[in-house]
C-alpha cells in the first residue's frame, strides 16, 4: 500500500524525552519517517503513511508543542527512526598485507561489520571506492595497531556513527543499500554503501554523500596518513 500523505512539522517540545515519545506514538499508529533535533531546542518530524494516522500524529504533535507543519512529498520510508542518535562505533584500519587496503568497520548488532577498501575512503562525492565485504570482527580488534605477519595495521580513523536511510538496519545492509553518518577525526558526514555484486566476497561501493563535510577534489588518505592513536604512519610502524 502506497503511503497517502506526508507532512513535516517543527515543534518546540514542552517536555524532555519528546523524541522518544513521538517515535513511540508514530510506531503505534504505523506512521513512517523520522524525528530529529532542529535548531534552538526544536524538533523536526517527517511523518508519512495513512492520512488518518498522520493527522492523528499531527494532532498529538500540536499538543506536544508543534509550531508549524506543511505537506511534503512522500519519500518511501519503511521505519520511524530517531535521527542523530549514535548507533555505535566505527573504525578504519590501514592494513599492510599481501595487498595494501583500508578496513572500514561499523558496529552492528554487537559485531564490527567489515569492508576492505583497497584505495581507502574519500571525502569527494564524485569518487566511488570499491569495498569488498569481509568477515565480522570483534569490537576488541578496533584498537589493534601493531605489526602483523609481514605487514601491519594502524588505526587510521575512528569515532561514532549514525544509521540513516529509509530502511532500518541491519535490513538495509541485507538489501545492499545502507546510508550512515560518520563522526570521526578525519571522516565526517554522510556516506553510502551500495552493493554491486552479491556472493561470498560481495562487492560494494563506498560513496561520500553531498553535505557540508564533503570535500570535492580532496584525497584524505594522502593528506592524513597518520594513525589517530599514535600519530605514526603505517610506513613508520613498519620501518
Ligand atoms: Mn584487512
Amino acid at each position: 500500500m502506497a503511503p497517502a500523505h506526508a507532512i513535516r512539522a517543527v515543534l518546540r517540545p514542552h517536555t524532555t524525552g519528546a523524541r522518544e515519545t513521538i517515535a513511540a506514538r508514530a510506531r503505534d499508529r504505523g506512521v513512517l519517517g523520522w524525528v530529529r533535533d532542529g535548531e534552538q531546542d526544536t524538533l523536526q518530524v517527517h511523518a508519512e503513511g495513512d492520512a488518518a494516522a498522520v493527522d492523528a500524529l499531527l494532532a498529538f504533535l500540536g499538543e506536544a508543542g508543534a509550531v508549524a507543519s506543511e505537506p511534503v512529498r512522500v519519500e518511501g520510508h519503511e521505519q520511524f527512526a530517531i535521527r542523530g542518535v549514535s548507533a555505535g562505533v566505527f573504525v578504519v584500519q590501514e592494513h599492510a598485507a599481501t595487498a595494501h587496503h583500508f578496513d572500514l568497520r561499523l558496529e552492528v548488532g554487537g559485531v564490527m561489520r567489515s569492508w576492505a577498501v583497497p584505495k581507502g575512503p574519500s571525502l569527494d562525492p564524485a569518487v566511488k571506492r570499491m569495498a569488498i565485504e569481509v568477515g565480522d570482527h570483534s569490537l576488541s580488534h578496533n584498537t589493534f595497531e601493531d605489526r602483523l605477519g609481514a605487514g601491519g595495521v594502524i588505526v587510521w580513523d575512528r569515532g561514532t556513527y549514525e544509521q540513516g536511510g529509509r530502511v532500518a538496519w541491519p535490513e538495509a545492509l541485507d538489501r545492499g543499500h545502507a546510508v550512515f553518518v560518520l563522526h570521526g577525526e578525519k571522516l565526517a558526514g554522510g556516506f553510502a554503501l551500495q552493493r554491486t555484486r552479491r556472493g561470498a566476497k560481495a562487492q560494494w561501493l563506498l560513496i561520500k554523500r553531498r553535505d557540508e563535510h564533503a570535500r570535492p577534489g580532496s584525497d584524505i588518505v594522502a593528506e592524513r596518513p597518520e594513525s589517530v592513536v599514535s600519530g605514526r604512519t603505517l610506513q613508520q610502524l613498519l620501518g
